[in-house]
């Protein structure tokens, strides 16, 4: 076994552009299994495209990921079974709204893993505890706060039973007050040894929960740390600089 195939993620020279726009440069990055990595940086940086670039829903022109030891390249089989292993949750929960929640946790499990209704209801009450939100199993989603809808968009995605998670801002949609949930259920996640990519500016999140901290600027990976010196003795001015802006 090569070493990359030990990685629970592996971004090598990593070049994306849309259409004549540079947007990711040169990025390399490796992730263990169990490792969480949270990736800040000033909007437009390229956090969001990154993450999205790892199960596909962007493509990159130039370098290589792998996922779990799986190339990601043009073979449908490989990013099948990427995308197994990586569930991901947006800023915008992306919850079918005509659904209710029980029913937006089960049908992915129905429609892509062909399981039985049952089973896909029982996983998804299962995640729905997990979550601390059973009581709003048949409601919909527009009948719930936007910490509780992002509460389910976590428990869909666990429904899926991945093994590395990516999270794009997850907060930054909810209301202050609903904030410490959302980080709450993600802390647990983090304890129970989930692989995460975090984009986030909770830097409270970040130095309880992430083994390194990541920090973009104009496409590049500027600096990868681990909090006690990222946020206490930053190397790069630029880093220094944007947590000057935040904190
Ligand atoms: P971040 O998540 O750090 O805010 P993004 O990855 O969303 O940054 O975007 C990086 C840059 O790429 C921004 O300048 C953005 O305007 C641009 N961009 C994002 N998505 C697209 C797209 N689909 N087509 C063209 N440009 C895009
Ligand atoms: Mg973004």
């Amino acid at each position: 076994m090569k070493a990359d195939d030990l990685n629970a993620i592996q971004v090598a020279a990593l070049d994306k552009w849309y259409g004549s726009f540079h947007v990711l440069k040169n990025i390399n990055l490796a992730v263990a299994p169990g490792e969480r990595i949270v990736v800040c940086g000033p909007s437009g940086s390229g956090k969001s495209t990154l993450i999205r670039c790892i199960n596909r829903l962007e493509e990159h022109q130039r370098g290589r990921i792998r996922v779990n030891g799986i190339p990601l390249d043009d073979s449908v089989k490989n990013l099948d079974a990427i995308r197994r292993e990586v569930g991901m949750v947006f800023q915008h929960f992306n919850l079918f709204p005509h659904l209710t929640v029980k029913e937006n946790c089960a049908l992915p499990q129905i429609l892509s893993r062909g399981k039985k209704r049952k089973d896909a209801e029982d996983m998804a009450m299962h995640f729905l505890e997990k979550v601390r939100i059973p009581e709003q199993a048949d409601k919909y989603p527009g009948q719930l706060s936007g910490g509780q809808q992002q509460r389910v968009a976590i428990a869909r995605a666990l429904c899926m039973t991945p093994k590395i998670m990516l999270f794009d801002e997850p907060t930054s949609a909810l209301d202050p007050e609903m904030v410490k949930e959302v980080l709450d259920t993600m802390v647990e996640l983090a304890e129970e040894g989930m692989t995460m990519i975090v984009v986030t500016h909770e830097m409270g999140f970040a130095r309880r929960v992430a083994d390194r901290v990541v920090f973009m600027e104009a496409g590049q990976v500027v600096e990868i740390n681990e909090p006690s010196i990222f946020f206490d003795a930053p190397e790069q001015p630029s880093t220094r600089r944007f947590l000057a802006n935040i904190m």
